[in-house]
């Protein structure tokens, strides 16, 4: 069966800054067919859960503190990415809005719920280390 990294909270893991899931019932059924292995960016680059929601603005990774997290995304996206290597996935099924797995829109870091066109950081470097990344939302 061909391995696929999914978004873990999209699985059911309480790994969601707010301790909760975002669990989708046809991407767990994939089970049935593919390997299906789970990951969670944030978690992977060392943050805790819960945690303080972030969002991407001007380039850096901001919570809604203002702390700069930008370190803890970007040793996510390369822990992420070793674990696609390992298990040779040619897809990852990421979480839509994230601003480590969104793929289309991300928040546009004011904290209102606004969205813009974007990728977050681990969905772009899966992406451009020829991973096939697809969007929750078109499963
Ligand atoms: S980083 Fe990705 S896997 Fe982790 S909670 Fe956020 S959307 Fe889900």
């Amino acid at each position: 069966m061909v391995n696929i990294l999914v978004s873990a909270c999209l699985l059911g893991l309480n790994c969601k800054y707010s301790g909760g899931n975002n669990i989708n019932e046809r991407i767990v059924e994939l089970k049935n067919r593919y390997n299906l292995i789970p990951v969670c960016p944030e978690q992977l680059g060392g943050l805790a859960t819960p945690r303080n929601p972030a969002e991407i603005c001007k380039g850096l990774i901001l919570d809604s503190q203002g702390k700069d997290v930008t370190e803890y995304f970007k040793k996510g996206a390369m822990e992420t990415l070793a674990l696609a290597r390992l298990f040779n996935c040619p897809i990852a099924i990421l979480k839509s809005k994230s601003p480590s797995c969104g793929i289309n829109r991300v928040y546009d870091g004011t904290f209102e719920g606004r969205l813009i066109s974007g990728m977050g950081m681990t969905a772009r470097l899966l992406k451009e280390s020829g991973i096939t990344v697809m969007c929750d939302e078109d499963i």
